[in-house]
């Protein structure tokens, strides 16, 4: 049975996407068999993956109202080794035709549940929102990684994240924990951000990561070429750093 992780941080910007398709491509590198969910509808994960949204015909939309099999959705991210449930911008319309139908919180948990033995991981790209669709992420992973820059209201947008996950254990997923916390666009000379760095891990303990991603244009520039930055520079830091949270995932 896959480990599926869904990564969420309702606040817009902090590396999700990035984190997603970098850490996808990073544990495929490493023999891992993983499938990428791109639950946004702004489709991030589905064009850094190399597939064009504004084409894609079937995507999770139609899994997530039940018109289509995960089967019959997901590709294959040729340079990244791994398999795309890709998204597009129809998504955003699904919140408000989900609100109609049952069991609307678990039907990405149901969809996911026929394939998941096919994987290592499954890996979630959740919406920069705690919606009905990061809900059904959170209802259908076993844990939640939480990408974060290290500025000052990261901290208070932790607390609005932690009580989320808190409501969902109680009410849908009792198993649901914290995977981590990753610091991205980590740069070491910003004193601040070596500050919140340090709360982190008094508040958080071994929940933070050690691998820190570091501010790097490689991997800004990557999903330009609709690639992982692996397939990009692979010497570059931001690829070296993924591929230090892809084994530190795995030792854990
Ligand atoms: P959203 O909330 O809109 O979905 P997100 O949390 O998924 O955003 P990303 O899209 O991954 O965040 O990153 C935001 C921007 O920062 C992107 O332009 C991305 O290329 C860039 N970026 C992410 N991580 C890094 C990094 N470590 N170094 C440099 N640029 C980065
Ligand atoms: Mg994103």
């Amino acid at each position: 049975m896959a480990k599926i992780i869904a990564i969420a941080n309702q606040k817009g910007g902090v590396g999700k996407t990035t984190t997603s398709v970098n850490l996808s491509a990073s544990l495929a590198a490493n023999g891992k068999r993983v499938l990428l969910v791109d639950l946004d509808p702004q489709a991030n994960a589905t064009m850094g993956s190399g597939t064009d949204k504004r084409t894609i015909e079937l995507t999770v939309y139609q899994v997530l109202l039940g018109d289509s099999a995960v089967n019959d959705v997901r590709v294959t991210a040729i340079q990244g080794q791994y398999d795309l449930i890709p998204a597009s911008r129809d998504l955003a319309g699904a919140e408000v035709e989900m609100v109609e139908l049952k069991q609307r919180e678990t039907r990405l948990k149901t969809a996911l549940g026929i394939v998941d033995a096919e994987y290592d991981y499954v890996l979630i790209d959740c919406p920069p929102a705690l919606n009905l669709l990061t809900l059904n992420g959170l209802c259908a992973a076993h844990t939640v990684m939480i990408p974060m820059q290290c500025e000052y209201y990261a901290l208070e947008g932790l607390s609005d994240l932690v009580n989320t996950i808190k409501k969902v254990r109680a009410n849908f997923n009792p198993t649901l924990r914290i995977e981590g916390l990753l610091r991205t666009m980590f740069d070491p000379r910003n004193i601040l951000a070596q500050q919140v760095s340090e709360q982190l891990q008094q508040h958080f303990g071994d929940k933070v990561y050690r691998t820190i991603i570091p501010r790097n244009v490689r991997l800004a520039e990557a999903p330009g070429f609709g690639k992982p930055v692996l397939y990009h520079d692979k010497s570059s830091k931001g690829a070296q750093a993924y591929l230090a949270l892809a084994k530190e995932l795995c030792n854990y």
